[in-house]
């Protein structure tokens, strides 16, 4: 039997306003705009795969927020009744602009990556303005989503004093704070070392010197994360440990790129091109498709545990996966 894909990573564009040094190196490339695939054959691929059970769909980027119109995409994704979640992960530099109409579009959850609230630290890692990320968390808390989670990617030496402050910034704005480690995703491209990665269980223990025992709780949409109720604090933070506590048994992800390649999966440049079937194929034959790629999936899930969850041949910079 074939196992079933319950998520998929959809990159709507590998461009972005900010310039993060571990996502996007400084001579990366673009795909040219005839590539990209568009919101309708995106919005066929999505329904085609509800059949082998899609239910939650993220739309990344790149900046997703750069690309023009993204609200016809959600609206498009909200027509398709099997679709129950639909979220969002955006760096958040605009999104003060863009919230209110991707809310009524049917946008259910956002995630805003922000990996120092040192103003000045924030810049060194993004060249962008802290403010316009937190002005934009401040619009879409009043617009109702929720629950509103906040992603910072933890590295040794850089931000990893911050990480009481992130959960008590999680308490004072209501958002979900994820700590996440650092992975080689683009290789010696990114300059990713084993130095730089920070094992999250050292900023859980001191996170409970801090606050006491976390409680394990759940979230909504909450996948690779393992989740806690911080004990005295009214908030729940998460771990996302790819490299200390791989989680990939039983994945059920899979990722479209900007270009239309379905990704298999993060720890390898393993992907399959979709956009052929997508743009020009039959119906008939992109069910065929969606069922090639299970079962590739299948294999390429044996062969990640088999290897010891490693992360091999990831030329892929990130900016242009999605996260
Ligand atoms: N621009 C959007 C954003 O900033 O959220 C969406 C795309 S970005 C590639 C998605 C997520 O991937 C961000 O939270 C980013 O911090 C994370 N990310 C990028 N490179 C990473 C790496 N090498 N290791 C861990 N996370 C990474």
């Amino acid at each position: 039997m074939l196992q079933e894909i319950t998520y998929l990573r959809v990159s709507v564009t590998d461009k972005c306003n900010l310039k993060c040094f571990y996502c996007r190196p400084d001579n990366s490339e673009f795909v040219p705009h005839e590539e990209i695939l568009r919101y309708e054959e995106i919005a066929r691929l999505v329904k085609a795969m509800t059949k082998y059970g899609l239910k939650k769909v993220r739309i990344t980027g790149g900046e997703p927020l750069v690309r023009p119109q993204l609200e016809e995409l959600v609206r498009m994704l909200r027509e398709i009744p099997e679709i129950k979640d639909i979220s969002l992960t955006t760096n958040g530099i605009t999104l003060a602009k863009h919230a209110e109409e991707l809310r009524k579009a049917g946008l259910d959850r956002l995630n805003i990556s922000i990996d120092s609230l040192k103003p000045d630290l924030f810049y060194q890692i993004t060249k962008g303005k802290l403010e316009d990320v937190l002005e934009g968390i401040k619009v879409s808390k009043e617009l109702g989503y929720d629950p509103i989670k906040v992603n910072a990617v933890i590295v040794k030496g850089l931000n990893e004093d911050e990480a009481l402050d992130f959960v008590e910034f999680g308490a004072e704005y209501g958002v979900e704070v994820r700590f996440i480690e650092m992975m080689p995703i683009g290789g010696e491209l990114i300059n990713w070392s084993e130095e730089k990665v920070k094992p999250l269980d050292e900023i859980k223990q001191k996170i409970e010197e801090k606050y006491g025992k976390l409680i394990p709780s759940i979230s909504i949409g909450s996948g690779a994360a393992r989740v806690y109720k911080v004990p005295k604090l009214n908030t729940k933070i998460g771990f996302i440990t790819p490299m200390s506590n791989p989680f990939c048994d039983g994945c059920s992800k899979l990722r479209l790129t900007a270009e239309g390649h379905i990704k298999l999966c993060l720890r390898t440049d393993e992907e399959i091109d979709a956009k052929p079937v997508i743009r020009n194929g039959t119906d008939e034959e992109l069910d065929r498709f969606i069922k090639k790629v299970l079962i590739e999936k299948e294999i390429s899930n044996q062969k990640i545990i088999k290897s010891g969850y490693a992360f091999s041949d990831c030329r892929r910079i990130m900016t242009s996966i999605g996260g």
